[in-house]
């Protein structure tokens, strides 16, 4: 564990001298600071999206216009070095590109590409990008030079009603021969059926998941619907209303929806003796032969690959960060760490030892 943390000094230090003094945007940027979030620390090769899906949550999080993103390959990885909760791998943090702009999308994908190298170059994270773009064979060939073992989320919602959901992004005919070729590259494919929109996504998920496995995806992901009233809105418009408690929509807030639609999927998926992956992680693990057991989700991923941790060696890695004190108990499915009251723990250190236990972390207060 120190030695990872140490490595991750080290990388700072040889990115500060490559970038010759100008980084203070690197270390000022969100990739710097930001708590990943389950899915793995979130990488924006820009902020919005021109694709405006109806169901889409990126314009009610403030991201209403398409800006690629300003920081250099070299500079988003000192940006993610620099971050505390994030630990190199191989089998550290998980790292995901797509959560708020379309990664792949013309104008920003040498940027995606260029990130993509640098973060694996640099801090071999595990990454995955999730996309609604057409992915040909070349492209497909590129990513896996990068990145061999890229976990890819190609999303599909719908076949029939596409140009009412999401009229500008590319058919999902188009998407499925994304799934073909990213699969024939030997990139671990998975169907991205998120989110499930009620009376639409059910209706159509045997013919989705049925041709997507035929076109190589290794199983699928099946993601509630979440709403904001702006969505609630524009799904109106499409002829799609959501009940909700409307006392419980606030500022920012998303929230679930449609748990019969997603459940109803999920038998499919089942009945179609398709692999269901619980989360985009899950996914992300698997794709890279690791194993995780830090939510209840899990365990996912190959459980023979669950990190061989012994108390000496968080032991020494807390020493070698001044935290005094403790008292450890590491078991099999978690790690409890117990302080002194008075003893400052930064939040990092639970994510820290996380990413690279895989195993949960438990912090108690004691005296
Ligand atoms: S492609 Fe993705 S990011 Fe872009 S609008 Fe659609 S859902 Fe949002
Ligand atoms: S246990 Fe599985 S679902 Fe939970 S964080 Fe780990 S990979 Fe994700």
């Amino acid at each position: 564990m120190l030695e990872r943390f140490r490595r991750k000094i080290e990388v700072q230090r040889y990115l500060k001298d490559t970038l010759e003094g100008d980084y203070q945007d690197a270390l000022d940027d969100y990739h710097a600071k930001r708590r990943p979030r389950p899915c793995g620390i979130t990488i924006h090769p820009a902020t919005g999206c021109p694709y405006r899906c109806v169901y889409c949550y990126v314009p009610d999080i403030g991201f209403t216009d398409f800006k690629p993103y300003p920081l250099t390959g070299l500079k988003l990885a000192l940006a993610l070095a620099s971050n505390p909760y994030v630990a190199p791998g191989p089998s550290g943090s998980l790292a995901a590109f797509g959560s708020v702009t379309e990664p792949l999308l013309e104008p920003i994908r040498d940027r995606t590409l260029e990130y993509l190298d640098r973060i694996t170059r640099f801090l071999d994270l595990s990454c995955q990008i999730s996309t609604k773009e057409y992915v040909s064979r070349e492209l497909a060939l590129e990513l896996k030079i990068i990145e061999p073992k890229l976990s890819v989320l190609v999303t599909i919602v719908t076949i029939d009603r596409y140009l009412q959901f999401e009229p500008l992004a590319p058919p999902p005919h188009l998407r499925f021969e994304s799934i073909k070729n990213l699969s024939s590259e030997g990139l671990h494919t998975t169907l991205f059926l998120r989110p499930a929109i009620p009376a639409i996504s059910d209706r159509e998920a045997y013919r989705i998941i049925s041709a997507a496995l035929d076109h190589g995806a290794r199983g699928v992901i099946v993601g509630s619907l979440r709403v904001t009233s702006g969505i609630i809105g524009r799904l109106r418009t499409v002829g799609v209303n959501i009940q909700v408690d409307h006392s419980r929509l606030r500022k920012n807030v998303q929230l679930p929806t449609g748990a019969d639609t997603k459940n109803r999927i999920v038998k499919i998926a089942r009945e179609l003796d398709a692999r269901i992956y619980p989360s985009a992680c899950s996914a992300n693990v698997d794709a890279h032969g690791e194993a995780c057991m830090v939510c209840s989700y899990g365990p996912c991923g190959n459980l023979n690959r669950i990190p061989d941790l012994n108390e000496a060696s968080i032991d020494e890695f807390l020493d070698a960060i001044g935290l005094n004190g403790r008292y450890l108990e590491v078991g099999d499915r978690s790690i409890v760490l117990s302080f002194h009251r008075d003893v400052e723990v930064s939040s990092w250190i639970k994510y820290f030892i996380e990413a690279i236990a895989r195993r949960r972390v438990f912090i108690r207060r004691i005296g």
